[in-house]
């Protein structure tokens, strides 16, 4: 761990106005230290080390979809979560990535700090970078804490991104299939 994270808790604590001798804070800088660390672990993957080879020479070239990605940010603005589900689809091109890949890639990039849109294209870029895909399609839809918990709170407002890349950009019969399969299309 960062030696000097947990003394800046401490101090973020007395700036708050509370008692950091206090029993019931005395562990916390150290402890908040440590998950905010934990949340922000992506900064310490790359790409390469996510995927580590698992691409598999494959002439499937139907989409390949994965639904449901459970999704734990945190927003780069007021450093508060935000959650939700990420749909990845991609278009194959001769190799396959390993199934449990596409959600390592998502979480890489989700435990840093994010903005959704940024998230939603980092992704779509990774998985097409590393595939070779002949098209992407990232859905992202999350509550953010920052909307809920202060400012205008809007309790049960979902924000949703997409990024098209290649045949689901160009093809709108692609993209709906994608949408259709996530349960998005009206
Ligand atoms: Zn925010």
């Amino acid at each position: 761990m960062n030696s000097s994270l947990p003394q800046h808790y401490r101090e973020i604590l007395k700036a708050l106005g509370e008692d950091p001798e206090r029993e019931g804070l005395l562990d916390t800088p150290k402890r908040a230290a440590k998950a905010m660390q934990y949340l922000c672990h992506g900064y310490e993957q790359t790409l390469e080390q996510i995927v580590n080879g698992a691409l598999f020479a494959s002439d499937n070239d139907e989409m390949v979809i994965v639904q449901d990605i459970e999704l734990y940010s945190l927003c780069e603005h007021h450093l508060l979560p935000f959650i939700g589900k990420a749909h990845v689809a991609y278009i194959p091109t001769g190799k396959v990535l390993g199934l449990s890949k596409i959600a390592r890639i998502v979480d890489m990039f989700a435990r840093r700090l994010q903005i959704q849109e940024n998230l939603t294209r980092q992704i779509a870029e990774a998985v097409r970078d590393v595939t070779g895909a002949a098209g992407v399609a990232v859905v992202i839809e999350a509550k953010h804490m920052c909307m809920m918990m202060r400012g205008v709170e809007k309790q049960n407002s979902v924000m949703n991104t997409s990024v098209m890349l290649g045949a689901f950009r160009d093809s709108s019969t692609t993209r709906q299939e994608f949408l259709q399969l996530i349960g998005r299309s009206k």
